[in-house]
């Protein structure tokens, strides 16, 4: 069957696809349009529900793919349209690939068993099912502060050039108390400051710059609304960034609701610009915890608007709305996840049976996992430490727990600055990998007593408990790297012995009966984010991977996707790479004929089975 509906789904995602690749200076862009979306359908993504982790498809499979591939290539635009059409025979399942659960072995889910949402050991456990949160009801400013910190007397929030370049300190009424209204009357929102508008306009200008896939999805997509009617539901860091990718998303027709993912990670002013754009986004920096939920909430419980897509970066959002407001899933065509932590809780939904709506693993996209775990920590570790503490590196001991992307990232950093870096693994795979790239394999217990600087990046728990850090020497920095704050054991860290001082903003002193004293960032949370900017061009390289994961989910005909966890394409990898490459003046060598099938490749791409992720991993 051909594809002739001009109104068709699929036909409005190649839309998008053929204009962005209009102008693309990069041979991967000059394909047809028809080319990328046959491409896309023709990566025969097998189900390996049930299998462990061997590759969805084998070298051998791929390469038969591909051959067929090129017969269809040269074939014609119709012929290629039909390739995306679903058929009873092969579903062209342009995402249709699952991945074994990234943490199973590690033993402690984030999701209960009785689907209750993960809390951290040390904050207040969210409890759904009975959930008494009455957030009229809050507590003051102080009781806001005693649910996730306890100071001392002398503590002092004192200016530090973190994440938002404001001060949210000067200000001491809660933004809940405020009545704010943008200059077209609307107050739809929650912000610390809507006057901060224009600078935060600014800040999303210079962002755009470094945004340049995202900017031509916007621009040239012009007349096509591929997003039209999609009301989409966010819960990200809120930053010059996201700000980009919402107001792309707006472009592409969607209406969008925003809540922050992190209590410390908005940038005020940039709230303040989407505020003022007409963006109802309810987040500002310095959240207590029920601030977070109460911001999630109002996203989600309004009159007259229920989202059908969540783009979702940890999972919290997901679960909210999963305990509170399950019937929304009614309407939810799906949701786009982007963290390590977020997937692993939806595989557990999905093992559970409990995931009503398909759901894209954007984590596990190349694009995303290569580029901003690995590229963007490598740049901001060094970018929070030095903010925070004003740490020379040059000779430090350094221990990085967990040697994935974001371990990776930090060590070489760190390296490169001249510390002498320590790492702990438990899976002997990454484990060697960080013996061959010269650092020096430890157990934690082993180098505590001499690090200058721990930093956990694994996505795990309890991973730096108390008696770790009894044993710290004096001065030493603990910090997190990981999306949760799950990672370093905080909580035990409030006991009557121990004083806190609060130094700067986001770096608590804690001091022991004898003196000594840690420095503790951002109490445990993802330190870069919450203490540091990241790299735009690197998330440019991630929002655009989860805008076309949106585009395809709200787009699928029916069908296509089941009530599962799923990945992009490698074709869909290769194209989001491809647009950021002329920014590079990058020039891409094109295989031959001869070589294109001496590999047994289509000349056109994908140039890697799916299952392919780069070579150190
Ligand atoms: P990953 O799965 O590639 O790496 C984590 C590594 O930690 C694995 O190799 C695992 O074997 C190891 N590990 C698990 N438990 C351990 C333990 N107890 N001791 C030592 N090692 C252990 O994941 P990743 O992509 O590196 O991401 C790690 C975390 O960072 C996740 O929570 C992710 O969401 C987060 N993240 C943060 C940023 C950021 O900007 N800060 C960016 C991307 C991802």
């Amino acid at each position: 069957m051909v594809l002739c509906a001009t109104r068709h789904p699929t036909v409005r995602i190649r839309s998008v696809l053929s204009v962005l690749e209009k102008k693309s200076t990069v041979r991967f862009a000059a394909m047809s349009v028809q080319a990328v979306a046959a491409k896309m359908a023709e990566v025969e993504l097998k189900d390996v529900a049930g299998k462990d982790a061997s590759p969805a498809i084998s070298p051998l499979t791929a390469k038969a793919e591909e051959k067929k591939s090129e017969n269809n290539s040269s074939s014609s635009s119709a012929a290629a349209a039909a390739a995306v059409e679903p058929s009873p025979v092969k579903m062209p399942q342009a995402s249709a690939m699952k991945r074994p659960d990234p943490q199973q072995n590690g033993g402690e889910a984030f999701v209960n068993c009785d689907g209750t949402v993960a809390e951290a050991p040390r904050l207040k456990k969210i409890q759904f099912a009975d959930q008494k949160l009455e957030f009229n009801k809050r507590p003051t400013k102080i009781g806001r502060r005693s649910l996730s910190r306890s100071i001392s007397q002398s503590s002092t929030d004192s200016y530090s050039s973190a994440a938002s370049y404001t001060d949210s300190s000067d200000d001491e009424t809660s933004p809940r108390d405020k009545q704010q209204k943008n200059s077209k009357g609307n107050a739809d929102f929650c912000i610390k400051n809507i006057k901060q508008a224009d600078f935060g306009r600014r800040e999303i200008e210079i962002a755009e710059q470094e945004m340049p896939a995202l900017m031509a999805l916007r621009k040239r997509a012009q007349g096509e609304k591929p997003l039209a009617g999609a009301k989409i539901v966010g819960c990200t860091h809120i930053t010059a960034q996201t700000a980009v990718l919402m107001e792309t998303l707006s472009a592409l027709g969607a209406q969008c609701r925003w809540a922050a993912c992190n209590i410390y990670s908005t940038q005020n002013e940039v709230a303040a610009a989407l505020a003022e754009g007409g963006f109802s986004v309810f987040a500002w920096k310095g959240e207590s915890e029920d601030d977070f939920w109460w911001c999630i909430d109002r996203c989600v419980n309004v009159e007259g608007w229920q989202p059908n897509m969540i783009l979702d970066d940890g999972g919290d959002l997901t679960h909210w709305i999963y305990k509170k407001y399950p019937n929304m899933f009614k309407k939810i065509k799906g949701i786009v996840e982007e963290s390590v932590t977020g997937v692993h809780r939806l595989y557990q939904l999905s093992k559970a049976g409990k995931l009503c709506v398909p759901a894209m693993n954007v984590n596990d996209s190349v694009t995303k996992q290569k580029f901003d775990n690995l590229y963007c920590c490598r740049e901001s570790i060094l970018d929070g430490l030095k903010r925070t503490t004003d740490v020379m590196f040059g000779g430090k001991q350094v221990v990085v727990c967990g040697y994935g992307e974001v371990g990776k990232g930090c060590s070489a950093a760190l390296k490169a600055m001249g510390s002498i870096v320590y790492v702990t693994e438990i899976d002997p795979i990454c484990a060697l990998q960080a013996c061959m790239d010269g650092f020096r394999l430890v157990k934690l217990n082993e180098v505590i007593r001499q690090v200058d600087i721990v930093i956990t990046c694994t996505g795990n728990k309890n991973v730096v408990v108390r008696e770790y850090m009894d044993r710290m020497k004096n001065g030493c920095i603990v910090c997190n790297m990981g999306h949760s704050n799950t990672e370093i054991d905080v909580a035990s860290l409030r006991t009557p012995e121990l004083t806190w001082e609060r130094v700067r903003s986001q770096v608590d002193h804690v001091i022991w009966p004898d003196g000594k004293r840690i420095v503790l960032l951002a109490e445990g949370r993802l330190l870069n984010l919450s203490c540091s900017t990241v790299p735009t061009f690197v998330l440019s390289i991630t929002a655009t991977t989860q805008a076309l994961a949106l585009i395809e989910l709200y787009n699928a005909p029916e069908g296509r996707y089941k009530q599962d966890v799923y990945l992009l394409p490698k074709k869909m990898d290769e194209y989001v790479a491809s647009l950021h490459l002329p920014t590079f003046d990058a020039h891409l060598t094109e295989l031959s004929d001869e070589q294109a099938k001496y590999l047994g490749l289509n000349k056109n791409g994908p140039f890697k089975p799916n299952y392919y992720r780069s070579a150190s991993a």
